[in-house]
């Protein structure tokens, strides 16, 4: 594990210390388990960040039977989030909530939707669940800003964080939908119930979801996903950090496989 990767994930423990520390259940010293897994794991993963990151990069921009992405279309994208009231959430927001990221992903995070600080900051997973998302996934090796693209399942915030309504996900989907078709990306990553049930089209949770890839199927693509518990339920709940760790090794695995040349 570099420098890089163990600063994210002390970053990863400390956010959720301090977060638990004030005002919801007291984090003991005794549990973090986390921490001392990660250590304990520092063995058998033995992968160099940079190394990594660039050789992505190279094997995603060269891949020549896929598309070269149409930042553009993108953008167009992004104002017609800005512009829409397809549904009832248009008219409650502050900003919409586009999405953020590489225009050629590794992975694509779909999360749920936009909470008030997203709201505020028109700018995806940008709160204190954000926050530690962004820090999972540099334990991983993986950056909004360099391999990664981070989406939600509706754009604009539902009042009072509640959870989006069937019909306002149904409004938004042609959206995400679209989106994956622009991008690409080599695996998917669903933050949460709502993300792995509305993207995979299933009523199962997400405890039976999560800890194994399927696949997500359009009539043009298959892309590997992987579902694991939304950065806002580690929070809740701390004894859920350890499966999400077990999830992000195997994304972290799968992606390493992508990459090795006898797999392509
Ligand atoms: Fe449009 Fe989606 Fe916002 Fe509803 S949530 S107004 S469908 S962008
Ligand atoms: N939770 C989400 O699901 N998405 C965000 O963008 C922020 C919090």
């Amino acid at each position: 594990m570099t420098t890089e990767e163990k600063t994210a994930l002390a970053g990863f423990i400390d956010l959720t210390a301090d977060y638990l520390a004030d005002g919801h259940t007291r984090i003991k010293e005794s549990s973090l388990p986390l921490a001392y897994m990660i250590e304990e794991d520092d063995e058998d993963e033995e992968y160099e960040d940079e190394e990594y990151i660039e050789e992505s990069a190279e094997s995603v921009e060269s891949a020549d039977s896929v598309d070269s992405v149409d930042s553009d279309s993108l953008e167009a994208l992004a104002a017609e989030f800005a512009a829409c009231k397809a549904c009832g959430l248009g008219t409650a927001r502050t900003n919409a909530v586009p999405s953020e990221g590489s225009s050629h992903p590794l992975v694509m995070v779909i999360g749920e939707g936009p909470g008030a600080d997203e709201d505020a900051a028109g700018r995806p997973f940008v709160g204190r669940a954000g926050q530690l998302l962004d820090r999972m996934l540099a334990s991983i090796g993986l950056y909004r800003d360099r391999n990664c693209y981070i989406a939600n399942i509706v754009k604009c915030r539902p009042p009072g964080n509640r959870d989006p309504e069937a019909g306002e996900i149904a409004a938004c989907l042609p959206y995400l939908e679209r989106q994956i078709m622009l991008l690409r990306p080599r695996l998917i990553l669903c933050a949460g119930r709502v993300a792995a049930q509305n993207l995979l089209k299933t009523g199962t949770g997400i405890n039976a979801l999560r800890g194994e890839f399927t696949v997500f199927r359009s009539a043009a693509l298959e892309i590997p996903v992987l579902c694991t518990f939304h950065p806002s339920a580690l929070l809740r709940d701390e004894s859920l950090k350890r499966p999400a760790w077990e999830d992000l090794k195997l994304l972290k695995s799968r992606l390493d496989s992508l990459d090795s040349p006898e797999e392509e």
